[in-house]
């Protein structure tokens, strides 16, 4: 199997076409038929020849990832893919379909963190491995394929999945650059958004290469010592450091920054933590998201901010001028929040192996 060639090796799969003598255009076409309209690797096909739609057939391999579990909401428009990689470890995609038609699509960008936050199934896992271009890209595929029959495509890809994208940063550029060339998947750049731990001089980079590409910062305190509680990473990177690059991202992208803010009771959820919040964003171009906590097995110190406290809190912000949306939490009945199903299957595989 190793000796396939994957789709997206570029260089390999041109090198087949030359031995082949085919016709760059036709390729071409054959990623449209892929990547735009995300018709199959059979329906790709049918644009080559036939003497050379069979050896592709053979040698190149369309789908990096195997699909192994796909888990549909019973209450409302979420959809969870669990793909089973190359190296036998897996990750998880979240498919959230909106109400006003619009479909969004959650992909990992690594085999488990190293961020380690308090609350985060992934971080619990520990760190495996990168995932790399190919194997992000096909979970835009196989997702797009997956709801081609319902008349609708993925209109936003928000790299939050499993995994902190900044520490795979040239893969996740490479996926940037196949998604947004209109030789790759044409996909609007401002219709990407990459949410980040926060690493100050990677959220730079990315804006200054990719200006366009939304970014969201999982803030979550702005009092450093209750950050460095909750995120380990925070002692590296300050809260003062992740403010000048705000300041200076603004500068340069034509879109606001989300802050994303996980409303814990007792932790981060008081109308001072507010104030200070708000403080902290004035006069910075950013939206505020606030995310209720989904509570996960491994931290059972954590609660969520009961409703009143969370709308308290979002009242002080807007009162402060500040954009403010409570994220509306979808999928909760299939473990859709951040690499809870994953661990939920993982713990089965092990007790059956175990008996
Ligand atoms: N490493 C990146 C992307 C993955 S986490 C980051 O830190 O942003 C994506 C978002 O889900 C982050 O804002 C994270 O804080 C949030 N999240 C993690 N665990 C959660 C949980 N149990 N409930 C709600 N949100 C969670």
């Amino acid at each position: 199997m190793s000796d396939l060639i994957s789709l997206y090796n570029t260089n390999a799969v041109d090198a087949l076409r030359r031995e082949l003598a085919l016709d760059p255009h036709l390729v071409h076409r054959l990623r449209t038929v892929f990547w735009k309209k995300f018709a199959g690797s059979e329906a790709a096909l049918e644009e080559l020849p036939l003497h050379a739609r069979e050896v592709f057939a053979e040698r190149v391999q369309f789908h990096p990832l195997e699909l192994d579990v796909r888990r549909d909401s019973a209450e409302d428009g979420a959809t969870k893919l669990v793909f089973r990689t190359a190296a036998d470890q897996r990750i998880e995609s979240v498919l959230l379909r909106a109400g006003t038609g619009r479909t969004a699509l959650c992909i990992s960008s690594q085999v488990g963190c190293a961020a380690n936050c308090d609350f985060c199934a992934t971080g619990k896992m520990g760190f495996f491995a990168n995932l790399n271009a190919g194997e992000m890209l096909d979970q835009v595929v196989q997702a797009n394929e997956q709801i081609r029959g319902e008349d609708r495509t993925v209109r936003n890809i928000v790299l939050m999945g499993m995994g902190e994208p900044f520490h795979n940063e040239e893969n996740v550029y490479e996926v940037l650059d196949t998604l947004t060339a209109g030789r790759g998947f044409n996909h609007p750049a401002s219709r990407i958004l990459i949410s980040t731990v926060g690493i100050p001089e990677a959220m730079l980079r990315c804006g200054r290469r990719y200006p366009s590409v939304n970014l969201a910062l999982s803030l979550h305190s702005v009092r450093q010592e209750v950050r460095e509680r909750i995120i380990p990473l925070a002692k590296k990177h300050p809260v003062d450091e992740l403010r000048q690059a705000i300041v200076e991202l603004n500068a340069i992208q034509p879109a606001t920054v989300m802050i994303e803010y996980l409303m814990l009771a007792g932790v981060n959820d008081s109308l001072e933590d507010a104030a200070e919040l708000a403080g902290y964003l004035e006069s910075l171009r950013v939206h505020v998201n606030l995310i209720p906590y989904n509570p996960i097995e491994g931290a059972p110190q954590l609660e969520s901010s009961p409703r009143e406290v969370r709308d308290a809190f979002a009242d002080h912000l807007k009162a402060a001028g500040l954009t403010t949306t409570i994220r509306y939490s979808m999928g909760a009945d299939i473990e859709a929040a951040c690499g809870q199903l994953v661990q939920q299957l993982e713990r089965k595989r092990k007790a059956q192996t175990a008996r």
